[in-house]
């Protein structure tokens, strides 16, 4: 394993951070070293019943790694366990976020915002469809049918009228489909994902903002996946580079740190391009008696208590690696789209093997076939190769998506119009080095299984 540079880091920090605090008085605390050592020999075992999130071989779900600074500052903050809910709670955090996220703000081109950390991107979306819930009470969302699930859940819990709207064969929203819902008049807010979770696919924002002229409605990105990708946009596709650089028009945007932005679990960030939306937060609270007089976090936030170690690791990750095209932050995101292009490359020209019709991948997520007679038998593939892969400790994941974004109209369809493929999420900077021994395991997965079927030319 990769040498872990966080523990030395993090006690030299910490005995800075007691110095701070020098001035009180000691005392003596009951806590008995040896059995906390004991407890935590078992819970290492414990963690070990895992799939190796962190190494360059797992390259399945949507998991990258936090920053060993975000690490190190999350750990730091761990002594003073501050609640960004109110200044009360967490002062330095407070600040710490209130910078954070303004310099995520200015990624999308905001100086104007409001905006705050959430405990994830299903809450910073809940905040979002909330707002658009309370503007237009009676009016409906929509979203594409392969926008997150949480759209409808969430509207689910705010008594909002939510319906999908079909996607084309790249996994983007069909802006037939769009206008043809928008004609009936009573769309209040159209949910736009740039960066599907399934595929990666980045719906046509610009052309929905030219739908919002003409029929006016509320436009929320979520970008919880594929936030940062307009940092590299020079290394995207036009459509998907297009889209990122219409991000500033949006009314809403969510993006997840804790996916793309190197941070431990706990760290979605919504922002509202209007500051005068906070007029809906109020709330008159007899149990936070506060103490400043600036603007507390929690009085613009749906949640009440909240980790305020999470901005400081946020903090101390943006210090290290500012969000700039060009910066050291952006360079890794290029590297696991490199990676991708050439993992769909190695795909195209196996026989084996076959990706989508629609084209490689928009960001870093590849999503393919396993070539097959019928769709049942495809599946059942996809699935021995998954297995075998993870035998050879090489970690994919698998997704059912749409029988009609493959080219086999003679393949008959299967009840549920789905198949299922094997997908990678190529997230991490390492993965680029490591295409090769990636796509030998998966070769010889694949090669392994000859045996039990032949694959149609
Ligand atoms: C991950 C994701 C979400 C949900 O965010 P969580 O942080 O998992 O709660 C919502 N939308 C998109 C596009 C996502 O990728």
């Amino acid at each position: 394993m990769a040498l872990d540079p966080v523990p030395s880091l993090l006690a030299r920090a910490t005995d800075t951070l007691e110095a701070e605090f020098r001035h009180l008085p000691g005392y003596e605390s009951a806590i008995c070293e040896t059995a906390i050592a004991q407890v935590l020999e078992a819970t290492a075992h414990r963690l070990g019943d895992n799939y190796p999130y962190f190494h360059p071989l797992y390259a399945g779900q949507m998991l990258k790694p936090p920053h060993p600074v975000a690490r190190a500052a999350y750990a730091l903050a761990m002594k003073i366990n501050p609640n960004n809910h109110a200044r009360d709670g967490g002062r330095a955090s407070s600040e710490m976020e209130v910078e954070a996220v303004g310099a995520i703000a200015a990624m999308f081109g905001w100086r104007e915002f409001l905006g705050h950390l959430t405990s994830s991107g299903t809450l910073a979306n809940l905040e979002a469809l909330w707002m658009a819930g309370r503007l237009a009470p009676q009016k409906r969302i929509v979203g594409s049918e392969q926008a997150h699930y949480t759209h409808q859940r969430i509207s689910a819990v705010l008594r909002l009228n939510y319906e999908g709207v079909a996607a084309d064969g790249g996994g983007r929203v069909s802006l037939e489909a769009l206008e043809a819902e928008l004609r009936k008049g009573d769309v209040g807010t159209v949910v736009v994902t740039l960066g599907t979770t399934a595929i990666g696919a980045v719906d046509p924002l610009e052309q929905i903002l030219a739908l919002r002229e003409k029929y006016h409605f509320r436009v929320h990105v979520d970008a919880a996946y594929g936030g940062y990708f307009g940092l590299i946009a020079s290394n995207l596709e036009e459509p998907a580079r297009r889209a990122y650089a219409a991000i500033a028009q949006a009314d809403s945007i969510v993006i997840d740190p804790h996916k793309h932005g190197l941070q431990p679990y706990g760290c979605g960030c919504v922002l509202f391009r209007d500051p005068a939306l906070g007029r809906f937060y109020k709330h008159d609270s007899p149990y936070t008696y506060f103490t400043s007089k600036e603007l507390h976090l929690g009085e613009i936030s749906l949640e009440c208590s909240r980790a305020g170690a999470a901005a400081v690791a946020l903090w101390a990750t943006q210090q290290l690696l500012p969000l700039e095209s060009g910066g050291e932050f952006a360079a890794g995101l290029a590297c696991g789209r490199r990676a991708a292009l050439e993992l769909d490359r190695r795909l195209r020209e196996d026989r084996r093997f076959q990706p989508l019709k629609a084209g490689g991948p928009e960001l870093d997520i590849v999503a393919w076939k396993v070539k097959a007679g019928t769709a049942e038998q495809a599946s059942d593939h996809a699935q021995a190769i998954f297995d075998r892969c993870a035998a050879k400790q090489l970690h994919l994941a698998l997704v059912q998506l749409p029988q009609s974004w493959f080219e086999d109209s003679a393949v008959a369809r299967t009840p549920t119009g789905t198949v299922t493929c094997l997908r990678s999420v190529l997230m991490k900077p390492e993965h680029e080095a490591w295409i090769e021994e990636i796509w030998q395991r998966l070769s010889a997965a694949a090669g392994e299984t000859v045996g039990e079927w032949t694959y149609p030319k």
